[in-house]
């Protein structure tokens, strides 16, 4: 993070605004806003400025910055069209730790101003660091169309009853999923409604009747997260991903997709690379099982779709013989991610009338596919894990009847930025893969579709990612 957010309590505080222009008097008026007093120092005032000192709602000195002025105040912001009184005001705040703020000059400034949302006592503020404000603002109206507008009254209800709540509830585990269940239930609905009167009875009725041990029986919620965009999440991950208490994921779940999770929540980390398992299959089956037992809610997330190569059954069978309720997400699995963004179509009519996914995990060092099946014409062939065992792929594939100049490529990463496509034929793919150090996670995709992506191609990611070997079929 560039900035650190804070919200500063500026009640009854003094800030002295430096310039008495419109600038200055629209941060004048969201400094007010939030009950600050203000100083101004310029020789002359805007309007609006002119009648706010004359009501003696602002502070006015008739000069031009010196140090003096911002004496006593806790921050400052400098809003005149003169660089040098500008730079002035920076060099003095800082030297003064004085936070200061110098409207369109981000590189003066200690703190920057966000686009508000304010639906006080909740307050939402969006800032682009200063790279973009028109795009905050954007952003900012996308966010008041979903947030509310009466949001800062349940606020306020549920700021009348937290003593009380926590008084019942000694277990802050309990507290968070009564006030959860409050939100996102009737007595929400009530108080979004504006009946404030009935949403307070019925929030009463509630904390009379919560229990004071309050024990919730754990769950497990079996999650599909995707190929790796974050944005290839379903809305329902992602809202059991803000509610869970601790989340299991493997290797294939990026950070970008984890940033998206309730902060507070528990990660634990269980790995599972090919070769390299950081908790066997049967530890982690157990684990889940553990955590749940103990009341959790417990996510457990997987790369792609967590019923496609992910073992996700198997984690089930030992959560339903131990009784723990579970539910499964599905996500977008790696064949059809990779599909979609590097331009190689699953099926066509032309070209694939059928598409297979199969494994090429070594186990023992032996592949049992049927390679009859996987060597017939007019279908699409996409290998999971195939990566140590790609040369075999290619000749067991030829050798049972594909041509040897057959489309076929290898993607890695696919649907992040640092996506890689090697293509070539059954013949030229190992070598090429090698060359350019394509390494997993990665799928093989095989079939006449792959010459497709020179005219389907639109996803670009990273540059340096790009530099990939392609040898055009
Ligand atoms: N459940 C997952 C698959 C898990 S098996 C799913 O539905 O996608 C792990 C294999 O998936 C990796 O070895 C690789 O072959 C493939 N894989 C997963 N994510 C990938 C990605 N972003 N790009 C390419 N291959 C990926």
């Amino acid at each position: 993070m560039d900035y650190f957010p804070v919200f500063l309590d500026l009640r009854g505080r003094l800030c002295t605004v430096v310039g008495g222009g419109e600038v200055a008097s629209r941060k004048t008026a969201s400094l007010r806003r939030a009950g600050a007093r203000v100083r101004i120092v310029a020789p002359d005032l805007c309007a609006p400025l002119a009648v706010a000192a004359r009501r003696r709602e602002v502070e006015h000195i008739r000069a031009r910055f010196s140090p003096a002025s911002i004496e006593g105040a806790c921050i400052v912001v400098a809003a005149t069209d003169d660089d040098t009184i500008n730079r002035a005001v920076a060099r003095t705040c800082k030297e003064r730790s004085i936070p200061v703020n110098v409207v369109d000059a981000p590189e003066l400034c200690t703190f920057v101003m966000p686009a508000v949302i304010d639906r006080s006592p909740v307050i939402v503020a969006v800032s682009s660091g200063s790279t973009a404000p028109v795009l905050s603002r954007l952003l900012r109206a996308k966010l008041e169309s979903v947030i509310p507008a009466s949001i800062g009254k349940l606020a306020l209800l549920a700021g009348r009853f937290r003593q009380a709540v926590k008084d019942k509830l000694a277990l802050p585990e309990a507290r968070r999923r009564f006030w959860e269940r409050v939100f996102q239930g009737p007595i929400g609905e009530l108080a979004l409604a504006g009946q404030s009167e009935q949403a307070e009875r019925a929030l009463g009725a509630a904390i009379e009747q919560a229990g004071s041990t309050d024990t919730v029986a754990g769950e497990v919620w079996l999650v599909g997260a995707g190929p790796g965009d974050p944005d290839l999440l379903t809305f329902r991950a992602l809202r059991l991903m803000q509610q869970a208490d601790v989340i299991v994921y493997d290797h294939l779940v990026g950070d970008g997709i984890l940033d998206l999770a309730r902060r507070e929540a528990h990660f634990i980390y269980v790995g599972k690379q090919s070769s390299n398992h950081t908790l066997a299959q049967e530890d982690i089956n157990a684990l889940l099982v553990h955590l749940a037992k103990q009341g959790q809610r417990v996510l457990r997330l997987k790369g792609g779709d967590p019923f496609v190569f992910g073992r996700g059954g198997e984690e089930l069978e030992a959560l339903s013989h131990h009784g723990i309720p579970f539910q499964v997400v599905p996500g977008v699995t790696a064949a059809s991610g990779m599909s979609c963004y590097a331009g190689i179509p699953l099926t066509h009519r032309d070209y694939a009338q059928a598409c297979v996914f199969v494994t090429g995990h070594l186990k023992d060092g032996s592949m049992s596919l049927d390679w009859e099946a996987l060597a017939r014409p007019n279908q699409t062939v996409v290998v999971y894990m195939g990566m140590a065992a790609l040369p075999e792929i290619c000749r067991q594939l030829m050798r049972h009847g594909l041509p040897a100049h057959t489309a076929a490529a290898v993607v890695q990463q696919a649907t992040t930025p640092k996506q890689r496509v090697v293509s070539g034929s059954l013949e030229t793919l190992p070598h090429l893969a090698k060359a350019a150090g394509m390494q997993a996670p990665a799928l093989i995709v095989v079939g006449e579709v792959v010459k497709l992506r020179r005219t389907l191609e639109w996803f670009v990611p990273e540059p340096h990612a790009t530099a990939a070997v392609s040898c055009e079929v």
